[in-house]
């Protein structure tokens, strides 16, 4: 391969390409720590943990994983469609992604741990970011079951895409 990249561009890339420090996830780092939230996002057990969480906050013994529709295949997300070229490899390869995010999933909350998985649908609305930081709070502490609630249904109520 040419190298086209200066060192800082590639790892940039990269990051993007390994799904780190997407904007999604930045949304929810940034409202965690509006919310005063301590968290680690390069600690021990963000690397060591399955499926190496993006957010760790071990105080609440709690994660945060950010999804992202397409690529955890986000069940009846509009998000989530597969590309219309090499379906069955796509769908061998979301169907893997699920199954190890299940694993993962269950590896977690059998070492104790509160999983919030916060699909990007979910983030990505501007207009949905103040109940999505009530969500967060209320989910971390464990009083809350996932919402339901995605973009497509809240624009029926009228709020403004982002
Ligand atoms: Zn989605």
């Amino acid at each position: 391969m040419v190298d086209i990249w200066t060192p800082e561009k590639r790892s940039w890339v990269m990051s993007r390409i390994r799904g780190k420090n997407t904007k999604p996830e930045m949304t929810v780092r940034s409202l965690l720590h509006g919310l005063g939230y301590r968290f680690t996002v390069n600690g021990p057990k963000n690397r060591r943990l399955p499926g190496k969480p993006d957010i760790v906050l071990p105080k609440h013994r709690a994660l945060v994983l950010v999804h992202g529709c397409f690529w955890h295949g986000h069940e009846g997300c509009k998000h989530f469609r597969l590309p219309k070229t090499r379906v069955a490899w796509w769908r061998e390869k979301i169907r893997k992604n699920r199954e190890r995010d299940a694993r993962n999933l269950a590896a977690l909350e059998a070492l104790g741990w509160n999983v919030v998985v916060v699909w990007e649908c979910r983030v990505r609305p501007v207009a949905l970011r103040e109940s999505l930081a009530e969500e967060l709070a209320s989910r971390i502490s464990g009083r809350e079951e996932e919402s339901a609630m995605v973009a497509e249904e809240a624009a029926v109520y009228g709020v403004p895409a982002p």
